[in-house]
């Protein structure tokens, strides 16, 4: 009897060292970038006509090449002025095509970055173009977007389901604003841009 309650107990320690064990190793391998999650964009730009495909973010950690080509690639097509997005804008982007089902899905950019120029060029061009005029494009907060085979409408319900901050639908340009600016959503009937 006491010998299998001794048994017992030597079970235990080793189920118990085995599963520390295995704690640790994990965590070595996260360490060296093993294990860790990689966020991926594919985009293609309607204006400038370039394509992108990047890891841009290794677990916590975004990379910072990557973040400078996205940069670049979303660079305000009217002018080429270049800004620094908020990486958050990237994560939306790739959670809407991951709840998409399509995590290696490409992405059409109708607008990415807008210098305050390019913003009141686009005001002023129409009384009616949906531009805000103090729009998170020009705070490198919000893109517009658009993905092949994937209905406007079924975009828009995407973005607005993942809360991460405004939504604009435009179903006659057939786009979708996303940014990650405050939460909020609109639509805008006329022709945007
Ligand atoms: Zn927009």
């Amino acid at each position: 009897m006491l010998s299998l309650r001794l048994k017992k107990v030597v079970a235990m320690t080793a189920t118990a060292t085995l599963l520390f064990g295995f704690a640790g190793q994990s965590k070595a391998s996260e360490g060296d970038g093993k294990v860790e999650k990689r966020f991926t964009l594919h985009l293609h730009h309607l204006h400038t006509g370039e394509s992108i495909d990047v890891v841009y973010r290794v677990g916590e950690k975004y990379l910072p090449d990557a973040i400078e080509k996205l940069n670049y690639f979303l660079r305000d097509h009217r002018t080429n002025d270049v800004s620094q997005y908020d990486p958050k804008e990237f994560d939306l982007l790739n959670s809407v095509m991951v709840k998409l089902g399509k995590p290696n899905g490409v992405i059409d950019i109708v607008c990415g970055y807008r210098t305050p120029w390019s913003n009141a060029f686009l005001r002023g061009r129409s009384a009616a173009t949906g531009v805000a005029k103090n729009s998170q494009h020009m705070q490198a907060r919000a893109i517009d977007i658009r993905v092949p085979g994937v209905q406007t409408r079924a975009l828009r319900d995407v973005a607005l389901s993942l809360g991460s901050g405004g939504v604009g639908y435009y179903p006659v340009s057939q786009f979708v604003h996303v940014d990650v600016g405050p939460v909020r959503k609109w639509t805008f009937s006329g022709r945007g841009d």
